[in-house]
């Protein structure tokens, strides 16, 4: 088919669902469409390896899905960049360098930012954990310099928790003085059961990590961060894991959002025919769910069937997300905590089984 009369699919972000979807289309490609993948960098990280990258458990390798093979693969096109607008009613989508794409189908799987724009001194200082690419390399070029270590993870949820204890793991035997702190302006692990808060906190004392309650974070500075009671702690690595931030470019897009994510249906389908979300960018209005990797997985398939329905010109499908699902927490060292519909287990056995799930996962790639 002449490439001038192939439709134009751009997928922007190569997060967990597009990473799937273009490794399916290694089976069956899109028929009578192009496939262009818009992403900063050639790979990105699988988040449920993450913690375990950062504990020292999984080299970089290790961590990430190789973007670039997969299109390759695929004869998609990658195109490494940052979408930064979208006009829906022009099909365009502009990107930082002041390039622009015309698309006839697009998806945004761009996850979300942990950025404290807020906060004062955070943009200058401190280290989102979420884009994960630009997190992982901080860290790892943090980790591997020599000289004292203090670190201060803002936002005591799962996820500051984990990346808490991973980062005192993997400090355990540093030449030079060390410390991890986690900061929470209410209390750690509010959002998680009763069990789960119980083998934490345990766990987060085992690791050494200095659990700070009730206070918040009035300032960050090249130091450390300033304490709304006006205390100050020495930090030089200060991470920002305080609850989930949509990326600012898509309020100005003018897609129907919810609270700054944009707002889909059950197709996956956005306010604008052809442009479609999924994962953490996106809000599922008719059923919404916590942001977890294993939607951004679930819903690959789904969104697969329906850019080819909608190339088709087809109906488009529906997706049902879980209820529950079993949420694997790794504890700085090779032990982790498990639980699913309230029955929770901890220790080297569940990190064993979490290590082959995620295994399992990059595999397909
Ligand atoms: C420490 C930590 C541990 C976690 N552990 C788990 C876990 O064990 N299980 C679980 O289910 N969830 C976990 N999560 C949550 C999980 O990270 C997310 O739910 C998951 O990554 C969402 O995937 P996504 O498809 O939305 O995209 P992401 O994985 O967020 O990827 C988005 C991609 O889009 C790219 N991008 C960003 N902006 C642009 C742009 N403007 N243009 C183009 N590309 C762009 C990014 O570089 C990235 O490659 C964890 C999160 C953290 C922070």
């Amino acid at each position: 088919m002449n490439q001038n009369s192939l439709k134009s699919v751009v997928l922007v972000g190569g997060g967990h669902t597009h990473a799937l979807v273009l490794n399916a289309l290694k089976d069956a490609p899109l028929a009578g469409a192009h496939v262009t993948v818009i992403n900063p960098g050639s790979t990105a990280p699988y988040s449920g390896m993450l913690p375990g990258f950062v504990a020292g458990h999984y080299t970089r390798e290790e961590l990430d899905i190789d973007l670039a093979a997969l299109t390759a693969k695929v004869g998609a096109t990658l195109i490494d960049g940052r979408a930064v607008s979208m006009d829906p009613q022009q099909r365009k989508i502009g990107l930082e360098d002041g390039r622009t794409l015309s698309y006839d189908l697009a998806s945004v799987d761009v996850g979300i930012t942990s950025r404290m724009d807020g906060l004062a001194g955070f943009v200058e200082h401190g280290v989102p954990a979420k884009p994960l690419a630009d997190f992982s390399a901080k860290w790892d070029s943090f980790r591997s310099s020599a000289g004292i270590k203090h670190v201060a993870v803002i936002g005591g949820g799962i996820a500051g928790a984990e990346l808490a204890m991973a980062m005192a793991f993997a400090l355990r035997n540093h030449a030079g003085p060390v410390s991890v702190k986690l900061l929470d302006r209410s209390q750690i692990l509010s959002a998680n059961s009763a069990k789960a808060q119980a083998r934490v906190r345990r766990a987060l004392g085992e690791n050494g990590v200095e659990v700070l309650e009730g206070i918040g974070v009035a300032a960050v500075t090249a130091n450390g961060v300033t304490l709304a009671d006006g205390r100050s702690l020495d930090a030089n690595f200060i991470v920002g894991a305080a609850g989930a931030t949509p990326h600012g470019w898509i309020a100005d897009t003018g897609l129907d959002l919810k609270d700054g994510f944009i707002a889909v249906d059950q197709s996956l389908e956005s306010s604008s025919s052809g442009v479609f979300a999924v994962g953490d960018c996106a809000h599922m209005t008719y059923n919404p769910r916590p942001k977890a990797g294993v939607y951004a997985v679930r819903q690959a398939p789904v969104l697969l069937r329906n850019l080819r329905n909608a190339l088709a010109g087809a109906p488009l499908s529906h997706y049902d997300p879980q209820a529950d699902y079993l949420k694997l927490v790794s504890l700085g060292g090779k032990r982790a905590f498990g639980e699913k519909m309230g029955i929770g287990l901890a220790g080297s056995l569940v990190w064993r089984l979490k290590d082959k799930i995620d295994r399992d996962f990059m595999k397909q790639f």
